[in-house]
């Protein structure tokens, strides 16, 4: 086993892990445009991407996550970029490891590849497979420890992200979903629940499951979430990585309403709950993850 990866499992085992928080608000906030291709960072602007890994990594993160998000053909297509998978995601490694050294742990970031699987839509599960897994290989050959697949709806898709992660090497897999709230519940965007969310890529081998992002939950509502997802995890690690608080649109941009503090009084909460790894999504920053370092000592 790949030696960073044995003492991330050593580490989980032993104590809480800090996640990071968002890179896209934070890239945005140095120039990125809404709607633009920030992956086309990693080779064109590369120093962005470093003062925001340096900024997590300075408050004290335990995981970096790479600047790949979108770093599939299917997504990278909508920038003219299908044909960089290899590149850009090599590169996005390669700058979280070089800002992560002995420090951190580098999670190579993999979202939804932005349509719908057969018979919904038009792309076939093995089309679906090959883009994950190139994705994964380039990232695992630019130095990424762990590969996160995240912010997921459907669990079809989740599960071959992670069998395709697995398929190209990843000695570790973390997936995530998105939830929402529903009447009946937290439901994914597709209405999956979380027992049959994780339920989906603990049989495709996940090592580390949970929850990322969401729309409409407060940060009370995640922990709420949290205990659901420590019973569907079935033993496994869980994570959770909740937005800095709902999004909102104030003067034609989104914004977010959870401060620092409140992220930082809701992180033993996570823990009490049975989160093993806590960080933040979109809207959250450094200062919300440092503010959260103290409930994770090293
Ligand atoms: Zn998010």
């Amino acid at each position: 086993m790949n030696p960073r990866v044995a003492r991330f499992r050593e580490a989980l085992a032993r104590r809480p892990i800090l996640g990071d928080g968002a890179t896209g608000t934070q890239l945005q906030l140095l120039g990125l445009a809404p709607g633009a291709g920030g992956e086309l960072w990693n080779v064109d602007r590369p120093d962005q991407v470093r003062a925001v890994h340096r900024a997590y990594r300075d408050a004290g993160c335990d995981l970096l996550t790479t600047n790949t998000f979108g770093g599939t053909s299917y997504v990278l297509a909508g920038h003219g970029a299908a044909h960089r998978v290899h590149e850009l995601n090599v590169a996005g490694a390669r700058l979280a490891r070089e800002l992560a050294g002995d420090r951190a742990w580098v999670l190579g970031d993999i979202g939804p590849f932005g349509g719908m699987l057969e018979p919904l839509g038009d792309v076939t599960e093995d089309e679906v497979t090959l883009a994950f897994r190139a994705q994964a290989a380039a990232l695992l050959e630019g130095g990424a420890d762990i590969i996160l697949i995240e912010t997921m709806s459907d669990p079809a898709e989740a599960a071959l992200a992670v069998r395709a992660a697995k398929a190209a090497g990843a000695e570790c897999v973390i997936a995530t979903y998105s939830f929402q709230q529903s009447a009946a519940g937290h439901r994914t965007m597709m209405g999956t629940t979380p027992a049959a969310a994780l339920a989906a890529v603990i049989a495709a081998g996940a090592d580390v499951v949970g929850a990322n992002c969401g729309t409409e939950l407060s940060l009370n509502d995640y922990v709420k979430l949290t205990a659901e997802l420590v019973t569907a995890a079935a033993g496994r690690p869980v994570i959770v990585q909740p937005n800095a608080g709902s999004p909102r649109l104030v003067d034609g941009a989104i914004s977010y309403d959870e401060s620092a503090a409140q992220f930082a009084a809701a992180a033993p909460r996570f823990l009490a709950a049975g989160a093993r790894i806590v960080g933040g999504c979109c809207g959250s920053t450094p200062a919300h993850l440092a503010a959260m370092a103290a409930h994770f000592p090293k």
